[in-house]
């Protein structure tokens, strides 16, 4: 914890140590906000990356500290407090006062919600080692002690966490298969060519993956053992990773019985239901002007963009201005499966036509794009290994 030379002015607490949260903290500072600005997350760890987590880190090939999100001095040289460690229990928004873990309580100026996204749970395996779910740096350290005892792992989920944690685990040699309820992998984010080719990729690598099946059992004593499906199939592990899907966290702002709507219901500023509290990142839903409809989106651009544009809106709030920053950037994503890297631009719901540029066989290396269009109208496209026609493409969907 680190003080501050502005304990007697104006304070903007984040609740939420992450991409989101780090992000405002700093740009909170380079905006101009002269009081304190206090930094709050519940982790052990320094502000960390998390996407290497289901990539680089899972196998050993990186270490927690190597994915740090900025250096612990960069906290001291702009004078953010930052208390790792402490949850933030309730808020008092009456008061604007925050109750933490430690007992204390902490006075706000502006608070800023950076609370992310817990995994969902499924009532199965309850209890039984080995069964793991796949958010925090914690939770991925559990999971590389076990890897040497691990000989077949299960995943339950074929998102992009799910699919991204396979590649990892059988390049390590683990024998690996993958169960999705869905009749495709990456059904809610992608569209049906770009399934079909992490499909083949990945069998083409040893996964086992089997679409269209419910996960009924896990089962073992003390100790995972199997996984059983609704048809009667059964798979042995001695690992089972369930990436079956994110909620919001949004129990904090329930406390302050803020709007809550898919997430922490914010305005096209980032301003919760509440003018003093803004919130960022995996926990809020934004009103879209680009797509017209509310979106929660999960992503380090959203969790980044979104931030820079609340620090401007907070600093309008405490100097007594009304919030004039929009939120409107150009959604993207990546992902690393074995040797390929995946980068889209913008949201493909809603396309009548695609465009393949390129071969979907997962041996061919030069990669693809695939276009998504609405009438004449190129809307989003996923682009594997061609990091090029992904910059030209987000360039031109962002204006
Ligand atoms: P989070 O990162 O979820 O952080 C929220 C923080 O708030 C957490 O540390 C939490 O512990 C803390 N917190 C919550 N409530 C409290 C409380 N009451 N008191 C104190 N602290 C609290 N995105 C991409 O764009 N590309 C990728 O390749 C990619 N890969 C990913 C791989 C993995 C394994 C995971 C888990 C996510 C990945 N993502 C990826 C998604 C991306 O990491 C998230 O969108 C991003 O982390 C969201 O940032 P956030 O700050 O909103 O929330």
């Amino acid at each position: 914890m680190h003080s501050s030379p502005h304990e007697s002015a104006p304070a903007a607490v984040i609740v939420g140590a992450s991409h989101a949260g780090s992000q405002l903290a700093v740009h909170l500072r380079k905006s101009g906000w002269e009081g304190r600005i206090v930094l709050i997350g519940e982790e052990r760890w320094l502000p960390y990356h998390r996407p290497p987590l289901s990539k680089a880190v899972i196998t050993g090939a990186r270490e927690p500290d190597a994915i740090q999100l900025r250096p612990e001095v960069m906290y001291q040289n702009n004078q953010i407090e930052l208390h790792l460690q402490t949850h933030v229990d309730s808020i008092l928004s009456n008061e604007r006062r925050i109750l933490l873990s430690t007992g204390e309580a902490l006075h706000y100026d502006v608070l800023a919600l950076c609370t992310g996204a817990a995994p969902i749970r499924l009532p199965l395996g309850d209890g039984l080692d080995g069964v793991c779910y796949l958010r925090s740096m914690d939770d991925v350290l559990a999971i590389r002690d076990r890897l040497p005892q691990v000989k077949q792992a299960v995943i339950v989920g074929a998102g992009y966490i799910g699919l991204e944690a396979a590649a990892a685990l059988q390049q390590q040699g683990i024998d690996v298969t993958v169960l999705e309820r869905a009749d495709r992998v990456l059904k809610r984010v992608t569209g049906e060519q770009v399934s079909r080719y992490f499909e083949q990729l990945h069998q083409h690598h040893g996964v086992s993956i089997h679409c269209g099946v419910e996960v009924t059992g896990i089962n073992g004593q003390g100790q995972v053992d199997s996984v059983t499906c609704a048809d009667g199939s059964e798979y042995p592990a001695q690992l089972v990773i369930i990436g079956v899907g994110v909620s919001p966290q949004t129990a904090l702002a329930e406390s302050a019985g803020l709007r809550i709507e898919n997430g922490i219901c914010v305005d096209e500023y980032g301003q919760s239901s509440d003018q003093h509290i803004f919130a960022a990142g995996d926990c809020a839903s934004h009103p879209s002007i680009r797509y017209q409809r509310r979106l929660r989106l999960e992503s380090v651009q959203n969790a980044n963009d979104q931030s820079r544009v609340i620090a401007l809106n907070m600093v309008a709030r405490q100097q007594g201005r009304e919030p004039d920053e929009i939120y409107n950037a150009l959604p993207w994503f990546w992902s690393d499966q074995f040797d390929i890297k995946l980068q889209s631009a913008g949201l493909h719901e809603g396309h009548d036509r695609t465009d393949l540029d390129g071969t979907l066989d997962p041996v061919e290396k030069g990669g693809f794009v695939v276009r998504y269009f609405k009438g004449e109208k190129l809307i989003a496209a996923d682009c594997v290994n061609r990091p090029k026609d992904f910059m030209a493409i987000k360039t031109a969907l962002a204006d």
